[in-house]
This record gives C-alpha cells, structure tokens and sequence, in this order.
C-alpha cells in the first residue's frame, strides 16, 4: 500500500557540476521493481540537477528551507524558489541542523506546515542522539519529535508527510541500527502517528536513515515496518545507489 521510497541526501556535496555528472549517472539506472526514488541536491545545485533530471521519473527534493515566505532572511531560501524549480519533497528538522543549525521542534514545525501549505512533501527527520539510546529513550524521543512536527497538520495533509527515522549515532559513523531495532522504533513512531489521525497513519511513509549502503539495504528494506531509506554518503556513489534502489534483487 505504501510506495516504499529511496531518497539520496547529499548534504554539502557536489557543486553544479559535479551535481550534473551524477544526475548522468543516477539517470542510468534501470530500476527494477516499484519504488520512489528522490535525490536532495545542495540549494544551489537544485538548478542544475533540475535541468539535468529533466524526463527521468527521479525526483528532486531539497535539504531544508525557510518558514517564512520572503525577506530579510539572508542565506535562506523559501518555497517559491523551490517550486519554480520543480522541487517536490524537502528534508526538514535533520539532525544536523538540529545540532549544528539550532532547528528546534518549534522550527521543524513551522518549516512543516509552511511546505504542507505550499503543497511540498516533507521529509521529517527524527532520532535519538546516543545517551538518549543509552538512557533507554529512544522510543519517548523519536516519538515526541514526531508529534512536535506534526503538531496542526490536517487529517487531509498527513499522507504527504515521509518520516525518516535517522538515530543521531548512526549518521555518517558507519553504525547502523540493527534491522529489528530500526523496525521497532519505525512501528512506535507510527503508533505516535496513530495517536493523532488514527488509521491514516497507515498511508505515511516512515524511512530509516544512518549509514544504510548497498551491503545492509537488503535486510533493512525487508522489515515490514520500513518503507524506504534516507542515504547520505551512499548516494554520492551512483553503482552503490543502483543497488541501493534495487534492493532486495
Ligand atoms: C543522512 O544524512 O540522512 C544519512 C543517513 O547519512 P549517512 O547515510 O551518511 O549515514
């Protein structure tokens, strides 16, 4: 029912240039079963990677945006722009700009109703930072970040919504989280889900994210409750992204 999706984050990499040299790449591969697969370029190589996918059914999202419409913001960037260039999902509340960029609960919240109202997709990060792991909280952490994010989105916008279950711990470090934990707390951030718009939390898509690669795609991908994969440093690589986006064959 849920159309599993594979999206690459590629967090500050690849300029214009290069960005057009992996769109070439990526644009090869023959995808061989039903998945969605988006590519998250840096804001300013969005140009370049939408005219590079122009007639390939890879999507374009961005990595973060601006709540507000326009003004004095300097350095940010606001849906308009996003929407003349054909952007479609956009990653928001990462857990890099939680800690590096101060994005609070509050922020991730307004970035979420503002791209909903634009009509975006967004791709909401959550995940427990490591003493939270340690401490026994993931599932009180994760959980209450969902619900933060979500916090006013209408019952008619929550289908729009992708979750990325991301643990901070596991990000770039090569650690994943095992298959079985990855899928528990999936199923607790969906029951969150639950609790606020009952069985349409169903529809919503809830990927994992933390060093998944083209070596732990498979067993990760066959777990009920994960509907996809959120890649950072795999996704640069366009053979170990074809095999990510076939998982599974
Ligand atoms: C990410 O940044 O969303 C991510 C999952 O990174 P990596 O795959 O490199 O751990």
């Amino acid at each position: 029912m849920r159309k599993p999706m594979i999206a690459g984050n590629w967090k500050m990499n690849k300029t214009p240039t290069e960005t057009v040299a992996l769109a070439e790449e990526l644009k090869k591969i023959r995808v061989l079963h039903n998945v969605e697969i988006v590519v998250c370029p840096m804001t300013v190589s969005l140009f370049a990677a939408s005219q590079a996918l122009k007639g390939s059914e890879i999507v374009l999202g961005a990595q973060n945006v601006h709540f507000e419409d326009k003004g004095a913001f300097t350095g940010e960037a606001n849906c308009a722009s996003y929407k003349e260039l054909g952007v479609k999902y956009i990653i928001l509340g990462h857990s890099e700009r939680r800690q590096y960029f101060a994005e609070t609960n509050e922020t991730v919240n307004k970035k979420v109703l503002k791209v909903l109202e634009q009509g975006f997709r967004p791709i909401v990060c959550v995940g427990e930072k490591l003493e939270e792991k340690q401490a026994g909280i993931t599932n009180e952490v994760v959980c209450l970040q969902t619900k933060a994010a979500l916090c006013g989105v209408e019952r008619s916008q929550i289908d729009n919504v992708v979750i990325a279950y991301e643990p901070v711990w596991a990000i770039g470090t090569g650690m994943t989280a095992t298959a079985k934990d990855a899928n528990d707390t999936i199923r607790a951030i969906r029951g969150a889900v639950r609790e606020m718009y009952g069985d349409l939390a169903e529809q919503v898509r809830i990927l994992y994210g933390g060093s998944m690669n083209d070596k732990n795609c498979d067993e990760l991908m066959s777990q009920p409750e994960i509907d996809g994969g959120l890649i950072g440093g795999a996704s640069l690589v366009a053979e170990k992204f074809d095999r990510i986006v076939n998982y599974g064959r």
